[in-house]
């Protein structure tokens, strides 16, 4: 029987790569401009860092993560997202804060055991952004407009950005009270997970994606009035910070994210050319958890978008250029001129020139059928009488032409012709 892949994961093949190519280093070079600097850390972690640091009853922890035992009876956890490995990072090396702020972005793949469907998979990639250290509402302002920044950049239409408060640990009890008192008596309409939510979580209610529930939402009263003063202010100026940088958002008071970390500022920036899983990007501020951690306060703010749904995005609605170098064919005829195109071909590569020959093959006409599959741009053709001239005939697809040149001055001569002037 064939192995396939797992459900929920995929094969990125080669044809897909240039758009992978383009977010990757488009990411990289507006993090570069913003001063944000690459962080790569390890793919599992203890099991207890994301149970702590993303809180036991979301649904990552409670039922999406792959934990497993290690030879040494060890509880790890594939990564399912990356924010709690790096405040665990930051914690661990104090170089990286010496400024007081550690700007840090990663790229990678997470691991969540969700239902798969279009845009969503069990392997997935996220970048995304972590400002650490800095408490002031600008930062906020900052990494929500880097992050339409990025998706301008990118090419991705149909964009617009959500935003919310979700308090403080000083607020979030009495806007979980007011949330209760709003929801209690339609509490037996609502499902299974809200009603687990009404007691350990009352404010993740909100996140339900159950369209029934959703509908006794409407009305919610605005639990922006609940916010502590601190709070209130954050959000007013982060607002206010939003409109001076010309940020179009919308207020969403329902927008509480999956994760418990967030405190104050959450946001999330959505395509509508990406259907039912039209969220691309989501973040927030995350105040408390380098503390939770074990770490000293450390006020923060980050984001982290899913590169599967920008492929998508971009797949159908760009038209990204593929921009590959020619490749050179070369083919020897005859067994004999075989050793000569093969180092041939080391010198072509050496001198920067991408370069391919097929070893099973003698004869011109089915070298020539490969090259036109493999849309090859010249092809060097190589056999007794060229050998014995000491020449090499070039033959160019696109301009029909061909000619013979000196074998020793070829790796130039198409150097001149490829390499930009
Ligand atoms: P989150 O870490 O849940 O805030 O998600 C941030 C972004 O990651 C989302 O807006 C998606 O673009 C992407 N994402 C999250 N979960 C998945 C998934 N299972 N498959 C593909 N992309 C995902």
């Amino acid at each position: 029987m064939i192995i396939t892949n797992t459900r929920g994961t995929q094969d990125i093949l080669p044809a897909d790569m240039m758009y992978w190519h383009h977010i990757e280093t488009t990411a990289r070079s507006i993090f570069n401009i913003y001063h944000y600097q690459e962080i790569r850390t390890p793919i599992f972690e203890q099991s207890e860092l994301f149970e702590r640091g993303l809180g036991n009853d979301t649904d990552i922890v409670s039922k999406e993560m792959y934990t497993f035992l290690d030879k040494g009876n060890r509880s790890l956890t594939l990564r399912p997202e990356g924010t709690a490995s790096i405040a665990r990072a930051v914690i661990q090396h104090p170089q990286l804060t010496k400024h007081n702020q550690a700007k840090l972005y990663y790229c990678g793949p997470m691991f969540r055991y969700e239902r798969p469907q279009a845009g969503r998979f069990r392997q997935f990639h996220q970048i995304g952004v972590e400002n650490i250290g800095n408490a002031h509402p600008f930062t906020d302002a900052e990494v929500i407009s880097l992050g339409l920044h990025l998706f301008d950049e990118l090419g991705i239409p149909g964009l617009s950005v959500s935003i919310n408060s979700v308090g403080c640990p000083v607020c979030r009890p009495v806007i979980q009270e007011r949330l209760k008192q709003f929801i209690g008596n339609t509490l037996k309409h609502l499902c299974g997970d809200c009603n687990r939510r009404f007691d350990q979580n009352p404010l993740r209610i909100l996140d339900c994606k159950n369209d029934t529930c959703r509908t006794y939402f409407t009305g919610l009263p605005d639990i922006h009035k609940s916010l502590c003063h601190d709070c209130k202010d954050h959000f007013n100026s982060v607002v206010e910070y939003l409109d001076s940088l010309g940020v179009p958002f919308d207020i969403d008071p329902k927008l509480v994210r999956g994760l418990d970390y967030y405190t104050k500022t959450t946001f999330e920036i959505v395509s509508d050319k990406l259907g039912a899983q039209n969220a691309l990007c989501g973040g927030g501020r995350y105040d408390n958890l380098v503390r939770k951690m074990g770490g000293k306060d450390t006020p923060a703010v980050g984001f982290a978008f899913g590169v599967e749904r920008a492929v998508m995005i971009l797949k159908e609605f760009s038209e990204i250029v593929k921009r590959e170098d020619p490749l050179i064919f070369v083919a020897p005829i005859g067994f004999n001129q075989q050793t000569r195109c093969f180092h041939l071909m080391n010198e072509l590569r050496r001198a920067g020139l991408k370069c391919e020959m097929d070893y099973s093959k003698e004869d011109l006409k089915s070298q020539l059928k490969i090259a036109d599959k493999m849309e090859a741009s010249y092809c060097l053709i190589f056999g007794e009488e060229e050998a014995e001239r000491n020449e090499i005939i070039l033959k160019d697809f696109k301009k029909r032409s061909q000619d013979s040149h000196p074998i020793d001055h070829i790796v130039e001569i198409l150097t001149q012709k490829i390499t930009p002037q």
